[in-house]
């Protein structure tokens, strides 16, 4: 792996981030799709919702609207009705079909494929812009923040908790002392430039991943394993 630092990281970050490489190897995007257009459905859908409940909803909804046109023509009451199961499904639906118009009127059917024009579509903000363009056009213009990367930064402390912002913070105690976990509402803009700042550029796209690995199996936000936790020695928000 070659580091290209803005800021270098210190010892015990550059371990943190040379363990998750070596524990998840494998770390990839857990939506199903075949088009960067599909991928753009599934991303939109997957706020407030599972992975695998977005691709339960959308192994049907793909099948039935098989092509842009058919989003761009689709009744948006049926449309609603077809990714309920996602949550907030007006508003989902409400911005994948303007999505649809505007990728077809303005961008030729084609979904941009740099962080300026996709941030033009509805509904798509830099969390949903990075996920696309890494996955469907290997693009790194930036680093993916969703819950687990919010949460894990910090706990990680491959960002400055103080530097965050929010106020909503989710404490443990340890030795009788009240510690700061994470801080639930801090600003994903800004946990995304800290980390761009600290983690070289051509790591961003599969740390991203192995962040949400390590989130799903063991750090989970409530209760984290951190007795069954390889980075155990070398995280400052070990339990144990
Ligand atoms: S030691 Fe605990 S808090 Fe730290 S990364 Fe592991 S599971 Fe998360």
């Amino acid at each position: 792996m070659k580091y290209i630092y803005i800021k270098a990281m210190n010892a015990r970050q550059e371990r943190v981030v040379k363990l998750l490489d070596e524990i998840y190897p494998q770390a990839r995007i857990a939506l199903k799709y075949k088009s960067p257009w599909q991928l753009l459905v599934a991303v939109v859908l997957s706020a407030q919702c599972t992975d695998n409940i977005v691709n339960k909803v959308t192994e049907n909804l793909f099948h039935k609207y098989k092509t842009l046109d058919d989003y761009f023509n689709a009744d948006i009451g049926v449309f609603e009705n077809d990714i309920r199961q996602t949550g907030f499904y007006r508003n989902k639906a409400k911005n994948i079909l303007k999505a649809a118009n505007l990728v077809k009127t303005k961008y030729k059917g084609l979904v941009p494929d740099n962080m300026k024009d996709i941030l033009s579509l509805p509904g798509v903000a830099r969390k949903t812009a990075n996920v696309v363009l890494g996955n469907a056009y290997n693009v790194e213009d930036g680093i993916a923040c969703d819950t687990h990367v919010i949460r894990i930064s910090q706990r990680l402390g491959l960002v400055n908790i103080n530097k965050v912002g929010g106020r909503k913070k989710i404490m443990f105690n340890k030795n009788n002392q009240n510690i700061i976990d994470f801080i639930k509402d801090a600003d994903p803009i800004k946990i995304e430039n800290q980390l761009m700042e600290v983690l070289p550029r051509n790591i961003w796209f599969k740390i991203t991943y192995q962040i949400i690995d390590h989130g799903r199996n063991i750090c989970k936000a409530r209760n984290p394993k951190c007795n069954q936790c390889q980075l155990n020695d070398f995280c400052p928000s070990s339990r144990i």
